[in-house]
């Protein structure tokens, strides 16, 4: 897994280091530049004054930066692009900055004067800086060079940042060691910089100050009369630069300036001299570092921390001291203009100093000239000395870093690098580096493991499912042999969350997970692949007792489980697959026993079932359906439109129309009409039921507002409420604003809920009910006697009208025991001062039976079908 190619690399993170290295080319090279950035547009602020700017502007239009940023053609080797200029004397080129693979990813957009070609009575501003073709062309060749060896650099400590950050639990210490790694191999690569050693020395002042985490890091000079002294060179992580001030400071005020090194933390009593100079530049804390060049001390280095307290640790003073001998090398290395390897023992210094191995080899003569002790303390091992010997010679290996070389005496890992130098003797060799790579590795396999686990229950997760089924798959095809995975899901998971609460839901699917990985035929072949989904693997070793490992989970439901100190329980949907079968390919096997678990949820829950072909028709609907709802919804629930169902009541036996119950169609512009009972389930299921109700509650609130205002105060209207909106939180808050946005009286608005609450859920149920009743509005209990009635509901809920499924009226002139029923329920809604509404009235007959119980509401075909609006304005208004 390359996890680095998830964290993009972007100029934009880099654009303050970018601006500067703009500001020093604009000064230098008496032209004008921007940079540019493929994705965000231009990343740097112009260089240069107010006039200035206005002019190149004028004359460098944002058209012909584009221009210029578009002439790269993706995968052309090109680094340079001009575009012609309108007037003569204006010269346009860009340099290419290139990212990952070498594609180019911005661009130094670079704007010149030639002074030769200016017409004769031009007025140029007097600020503006003009050139000469030659050297224009001299100093976009520079900064192509520059700029690639810059962003050769950012762009590999960025991939290791972003390797590193990847690895949840690397530890700072691996960070720190690479942090070191990182500056370490950066200065490195600037000690064979062939730039001045002013420019050099910054960038290596500022990778100092931002690994010591100081506030200014600089050089001092001892001006060559040797009376005062200036700061040449500063790095600054504040605004306050030291050097601004640091000119000209005579010798006496300086009492560092001896030959010797101090390092001074915060807490340190200070003589007066130093205490006098410290105060006069806010210096906190100091390491300050005698340059010794020619037996003479030409210069300090400085660590300072400026307006802070600061105690130093022994490491930042060791890496302190190594950045002085770099810096004296490089130094040294200008003054005698030799190569980096001029003084070997400068070298073989700093490199025994340095927190990896190196190697220097004369791949030629097949020699190795020089090793460091890190480098032969990881390859003590002889067999791993060999190995590497065979890597350091090789001629065809000539790519710069190579990452994840194992040496595998040691079990060590490495990132290599590559350089071609010269050494001592003007002859070219090799040097190579290695980082051990060993620890940030060993954070990455266990950041590896953690991602495969499911924290909750410590089972596996839905990726160790889905390797470990194909790594089943393909061993057991081999051998020709069977094996099956299952996967089931609880039944109304959602009620025990937000009934309970999600400590309850937690909970409970902790114990699931116990339970299961207990069968010893599946223990360790367990996983949580979704919020209340399992899936088990039953291997092919295994497979004999695959109906016995079936028969156990099914049975593991049968009971209880306790969980808040309630007993409760919950019933389980099952899907299976055998396999490989007819299966080609390891992946299908998870969408079949999703197929299959939809298939048992569909035809009622609580089950098991096998995948078969069939079910993949019924899903591909299902998933269409569940598509176009999303839509539907998403576009503001405007093919949803309401229905009404006359509801008739009886006065002196005599039917009048007293209101009806809105009902909910959708029109669908991609599946056609749809009834409700072929979507209300999905759009609980999928969460979209609240926007749907809270859109079928608004309509037909209006209409019955229309209605009690055009003659008819006395009409009320029933709306049906989802269990699922009745255990959102804010559901009495969405009553209230239908209320008040419709100005319906409370009183006429009936909400209908189902009886198909758990018990889990009804304390907060009741709670809502109560709420919603000390609005005004009503409530009625639907379709009572289909579900798990009981007459402890009756009691409990806050309920002002019971409604009685149609199934007892269809059958009540030859069923007794629906008469019975719809009897015992009258008198009982009687006694308790309710309105008892029965539903599905088809048929006359059905009236008169009605006459001899205390009903006083109905409704059905018989008076009248669900009506539109405008219908039902026609007939009953
Ligand atoms: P329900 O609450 O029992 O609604 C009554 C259903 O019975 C309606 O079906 C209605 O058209 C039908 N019906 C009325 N009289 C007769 C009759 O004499 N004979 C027969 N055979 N059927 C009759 P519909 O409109 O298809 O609604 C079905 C179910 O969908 C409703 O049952 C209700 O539970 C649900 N539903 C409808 N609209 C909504 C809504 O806006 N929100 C929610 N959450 N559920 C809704
Ligand atoms: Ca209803
Ligand atoms: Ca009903």
């Amino acid at each position: 897994m390359d996890s680095s190619s998830r964290i993009s690399y972007e100029l934009v993170n880099y654009s303050e280091d970018i601006q500067q290295v703009q500001d020093a080319f604009c000064k230098e090279g008496d032209m004008y530049v921007i940079c540019m950035s493929k994705t965000n547009g231009q990343i740097t602020s112009f260089s240069g004054e107010k006039s200035e700017e206005d002019f190149v502007d004028a004359n460098f239009s944002s058209e012909i930066k584009n221009k210029l940023l578009e002439s790269f053609v993706d995968g052309s080797p090109e680094n340079v692009v001009e575009v012609a200029a309108p007037e003569d004397y204006f010269m346009y080129r860009a340099v290419a900055i290139r990212g990952d693979e070498g594609k180019v990813i911005g661009a130094w957009l670079c704007f010149g004067i030639d002074r030769g070609s200016i017409p004769a009575g031009t007025s140029l501003p007097e600020k503006v800086s003009t050139t000469t073709v030659v050297q224009f062309d001299k100093a976009v060749a520079l900064m192509e060079t520059v700029s690639k060896c810059y962003f050769k650099e950012k762009l590999y400590s960025h991939k290791l940042k972003a390797r590193l950050s990847d690895e949840k639990n690397a530890g700072l210490i691996a960070e720190d060691k690479l942090k070191k790694n990182e500056i370490m191999t950066a200065i490195l690569r600037l000690m064979e910089s062939d730039d001045s050693f002013m420019k050099v020395s910054g960038e290596i002042l500022k990778e100092a100050g931002l690994y010591v985490g100081c506030t200014n890091t600089g050089l001092i000079q001892l001006s060559t009369d040797g009376t005062t002294a200036d700061m040449i060179i500063e790095w600054s992580s504040q605004e306050k630069r030291l050097s601004e001030t640091f000119k000209g400071i005579p010798v006496e005020e300086l009492p560092f300036m001896n030959g010797k090194p101090y390092t001074i933390s915060s807490d340190a009593s200070l003589p007066k001299s130093f205490e006098d100079f410290f105060g006069k530049f806010d210096i906190k804390a100091a390491i300050l570092l005698p340059l010794n060049v020619n037996e003479s001390e030409a210069m300090y280095l400085c660590f300072v921390s400026i307006g802070q307290e600061r105690q130093w640790s022994v490491e930042d003073i060791r890496f302190a001291n190594d950045i002085k001998h770099i810096l004296y090398n490089i130094l040294v290395k200008k003054i005698t203009a030799n190569s980096l390897a001029s003084s070997y023992s400068a070298l073989t210094a700093i490199l025994q100093n340095a927190g990896y191995g190196v190697v220097v080899a004369d791949v030629e003569n097949r020699q190795i000239l020089y090793t460091n002790d890190t480098f032969n303390t990881l390859f003590e091992n002889e067999i791993d000395r060999v190995a590497v010997q065979e890597l350091i010679f090789d001629k065809r290996y000539e790519i710069s870093v190579l990452n994840g070389y194992s040496a595998n005496g040691s079990g060590k890992w490495f990132d290599i690098s590559l350089h071609n130098i010269k050494w001592v003797d003007e002859r070219e060799v090799r040097l190579i580096t290695f980082y051990d790579t060993t620890e940030i590795r060993s954070y990455q396999k266990k950041a590896e493991k953690q991602a495969q686990e499911d924290s909750l229950t410590g089972l596996f997760n839905r990726q160790a499912c889905e390797k470990d089924i194909s790594i089943e798959y393909h061993v057991a095809k081999k051998l020709g042999k069977e094996f099956a995975v299952l996967m089931f899901d609880l039944d109304n998971f959602s009620h025990v969350n937000e009934g309970l609460g999600y400590q309850a839901g937690d909970d409970l699917l902790e114990f699931i997970a116990h339970s299961i990985n207990d069968i010893s035929a599946i223990s360790g072949k367990c996983y949580r692949v979704g919020g209340d989904e399992f899936a088990v693997l039953v291997d092919h070793e295994h497979f004999d007792s695959l109906d016995l490992v079936i028969k156990r989970i099914m049975n593991l439901f049968d009971n209880p489980w306790t969980i808040k100190d309630q007993q409760y329980y919950c019933t389980i949907s099952m899907g299976g697959v055998k396999a490989p079968a007819d299966i080609t390919d390891a992946s299908a096997i998870l969408t079949r026993l999703t197929i299959a678990l939809h298939g048992v949820k569909d035809r009622g829950k609580n089950s098991f079932e096998f995948y078969n072909e069939k079910s993949d028709v019924v899903m591909a609907e299902k998933l269409k359906l569940e598509q176009a709802l999303r839509r539907a919804v998403e576009k503001g629930c405007r093919e949803f439109s309401v229905y009404y169902q006359p509801i008739m009541e009886f006065i002196g036996g005599v039917p009048n129309c007293c209101g009806a119950e809105a009902l909910v169609r959708w029109n669908s512009s991609e599946l056609g009409l749809m009834m409700p009972d072929s979507f209300i389930y999905e759009a609980e299921r999928l969460r979209l039921i609240g926007d749907i109700g809270d859109h079928v509650l608004y309509e037909a609130a209006k209409t019955c507002k229309h209605w009690n205002d055009f003659g008819h105060p006395e009409y009320k209207v029933n709306v049906n409420i989802s269990v699922v909106q009745l255990l959102q939180k804010d559901f009495v808050d969405r009553v209230d604003k239908v209320l008040k946005a419709t100005a319906i009286e409370p009183k006429n608005l009936t909400l209908e809920i189902t009886e198909s609450i758990e018990v889990t859920e009804m304390d907060n149920v009741v709670n809502t009910l109560f709420k919603i009743r000390n609005l005004g509005v009503r409530v009625a209990l639907d379709d009572f006697g289909t579900g798990f009635s009981s007459l402890n509901h009756i009691q409990k809920l806050p309920i002002n009208t019971i409604k009685i499924g149609r199934s007892f009226v269809s059958d009540i002139d030859t069923n007794d025991f629906s008469k019975a029923f719809v009897k015992t329920i009258s008198d009982l809604a009687d006694s308790l001062h309710m309105d008892i509404c029965v539903e599905g009235v088809e048929d006359s007959k059905h009236v008169d039976l009605l006459g001899d119980y205390a009903v006083n509401l109905a409704q059905g075909f018989f008076f009248d079908k669900p009506l539109t609006k405008e219908e039902f304005g026609e007939k009953y208004i």
